[in-house]
């Protein structure tokens, strides 16, 4: 993956090690739209717990689910800050550790291996709770060749768009930075 001019991250095809097999552009939600015209049955949801509910930015569903999950020894993917405040998809099998990802942010964030990472955690019978922007849950299926799992539960989250994370760290955590210090 590298950054393109205003900092997003585009898949770059290293020419050395392709072998022409077209799997890349199979799976590309970008150059094969997952067709869905079914209507989802739907439901309005609010956390009960207030603490939850208060550090989520909307009804907490999210958190319902992530412990859902824990509670049957599964593993919750989402995305969460690291120490250099660049903004990863990663795991816990942990309900402490599972609140990292609660709330929302508003950057782009880096998937890395956690789609492979979430496959081995299925192949072995584990539940797998898969929060992200929609067009990340739409790649997890495509990595996934539309495979059914039963125990996987997608969270894809009501999504305008990413702001890029050079925007991020060009202008915000500097300034985030400097109060911290000044405090
Ligand atoms: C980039 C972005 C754009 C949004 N656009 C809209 C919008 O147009 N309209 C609207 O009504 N709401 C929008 N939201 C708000 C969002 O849809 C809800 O507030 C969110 O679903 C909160 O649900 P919750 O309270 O259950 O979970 P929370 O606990 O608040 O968060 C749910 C999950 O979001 C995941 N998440 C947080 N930030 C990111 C990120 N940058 N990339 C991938 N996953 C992330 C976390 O892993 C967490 O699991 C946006 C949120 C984000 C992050």
């Amino acid at each position: 993956m590298e950054e393109d001019s205003e900092g997003f991250r585009y898949p770059v095809v290293d020419t050395d090690k392709c072998i022409d097999c077209g799997l890349c552009e199979k799976v590309c939600p970008i150059k094969a739209p997952m067709q869905d015209d079914t209507v989802p049955e739907s439901y309005v949801v609010q956390h009960n717990d207030a603490e939850i509910l208060r550090s989520s930015t909307s009804g907490g569903f999210y958190s319902a689910i992530a412990k859902y999950v824990i509670s049957k020894n599964g593993v919750v993917f989402g995305a969460s800050f690291d120490e250099n405040m660049v903004l990863r998809h990663t795991y816990s099998e942990t309900l402490e550790g599972c609140a990292q990802f609660r709330g929302s942010k508003y950057v782009q964030s880096l998937i890395g291996n956690s789609y492979s990472q979430a496959k081995r955690f299925l192949d072995d019978g584990r539940w797998v709770v898969f929060s992200g922007t929609p067009c990340q849950i739409a790649g997890l299926f495509g990595f996934l060749r539309n495979r059914k799992y039963e125990k996987l539960i997608t969270v894809d989250l009501v999504c305008h768009g990413t702001p890029s994370p050079r925007l991020l760290a060009k202008y915000i955590w500097p300034i985030t930075l400097q109060l911290q210090e000044a405090r």
